[in-house]
């Protein structure tokens, strides 16, 4: 039998560890609160009125939400709560026309 050294052996320990965690950033839908890869998800900002628009060029800044690209989850964009409370705004948030219509030009052809 051979002597077992590797057991307890720290850098082992780290490789084996430190496999299979990437730095794959995670979002969390705010409409089905699914956990997806942060590229799988449409980034929302707030725009200068205060509407909800897609952050397409991905500069941004201030609060931000995720939302899956799923007819479902954007359906319920529409409803204010979700985005209150992911936005932190006591006020109303209403998504802009341009981002259902952008979604769907990407999306379904012919919607
Ligand atoms: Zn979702």
């Amino acid at each position: 039998m051979p002597p077992r050294r590797a057991i307890g052996n720290p850098k082992l320990r780290n490789l084996l560890m430190s496999r299979g965690t990437g730095h794959i950033p995670i979002r969390t839908c705010i409409s089905c609160n699914a956990r997806r890869n942060k590229k799988d998800l449409i980034k929302l900002i707030l725009n200068d009125d205060g509407m909800v628009i897609r952050d397409t060029d991905g500069k941004g800044e201030g609060r931000s939400a995720y939302v899956c690209p799923d007819e479902a989850c954007l359906r319920s964009l529409r409803t204010n709560k979700r985005l209150k409370r992911a936005f932190r705004t006591g006020g109303v948030v209403s998504v802009h026309p341009d981002f259902f219509r952008a979604v769907n030009n990407a999306g379904t052809p012919g919607g």
